[in-house]
């Protein structure tokens, strides 16, 4: 069913923030098919990230999946997420810090709930995830017949963290913010053996755009902004994952990776500008 499985991740184990739909299911399950112990973090549709779970552990690839509820933005529950995990697979080598959401309004209508909410899921909840498996791969210690790095981190920032969007400024600023507490965490860690990476995803099918793409017109408009005119799959997003834990980028540090289709290389440009 699964064919030519690379097993790149064997004995690891990765923790996915916000993988019972879209970008993070599919990174869970990418993680799945190469070897790794996947934990399925989920704050709604426990049900879904069960099934994930399942479906990991079902593949007999050498890795086990389970689901772990946690709202990212609280440090307790992000805290107990890890420790259940340490408990169950005895530590963690990779954290796809995925989990994210978006509170659209013209910026003079834009609440402070609004704002907040934003920035506490897509910017604190990063922090805080980052912050918890930096202290487990420093207490862990080298692991050399699995990984040449001490741990793997991958922020999913998005293409907004260098194109401004009008509407959305408060998830514009939490992306633009992913990059530096991304750069900094590589600058002071890259010592420790830790690599420090974002993914940059340009348009991907998930339930977060679907205005953008649900209607006929809605994807004829949005494939004016890609050049390479079709938007992305989760799964385009989970097989660039997977190759950035894994030690073939193992000098690949401190960088953002755009997976986009060209989205941000100036589309209106295609046609002379
Ligand atoms: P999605 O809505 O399908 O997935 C987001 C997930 O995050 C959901 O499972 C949601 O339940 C979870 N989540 C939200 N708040 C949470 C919290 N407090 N704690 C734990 N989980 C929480 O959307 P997606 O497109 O899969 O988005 C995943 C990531 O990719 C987000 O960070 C998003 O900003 C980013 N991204 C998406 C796109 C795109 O086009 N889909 C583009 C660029 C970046």
């Amino acid at each position: 069913m699964y064919q030519k499985p690379n097993q790149r991740l064997c004995n690891q184990t990765c923790i996915v923030t916000g993988a019972s739909s879209g970008i993070g299911k599919a990174v869970a399950l990418a993680m799945g098919k190469d070897g790794a112990n996947v934990v399925v973090n989920y704050i709604t549709q426990p049900e879904v990230a069960e099934a994930v779970a399942q479906e990991i552990t079902d593949m007999k690839l050498g890795g086990r999946g389970i689901a772990i509820k946690a709202d990212v933005s609280k440090e307790d529950q992000v805290e107990k997420m890890f420790e259940t995990t340490v408990k169950e697979f005895g530590t963690v080598d990779i954290l796809i810090a995925n989990a994210g959401l978006q509170r659209d309004a013209a910026f003079h209508e834009m609440t402070l709930a609004q704002w907040q909410m934003v920035i506490d899921v897509n910017l604190t909840g990063q922090f805080l995830c980052a912050r918890a498996a930096i202290r487990e791969f420093l207490r862990r210690g080298m692991r050399t017949d699995v990984s040449k790095a001490l741990g793997k981190i991958i922020h999913m920032s998005s293409v907004h963290e260098i194109i401004p969007w009008a509407g959305h400024a408060n998830y514009a600023a939490s992306k633009g913010a992913i990059v530096m507490l991304m750069q900094s965490l590589a600058q002071e860690y890259g010592p420790s053996k830790i690599r420090v990476n974002s993914i940059a995803p340009g348009a991907i099918q998930t339930p977060i755009n679907k205005d953008a793409w649900e209607s006929k017109s809605a994807l004829d408009e949005l494939n004016k902004l890609i050049p390479y005119k079709r938007i992305g799959q989760p799964s385009d997003i989970g097989s660039a994952a997977v190759w950035l834990a894994t030690d073939e980028s193992d000098y690949i540090s401190g960088t953002t990776l755009f997976v986009d289709g060209a989205m941000t290389c100036y589309p209106g440009f295609t046609t002379n500008g």
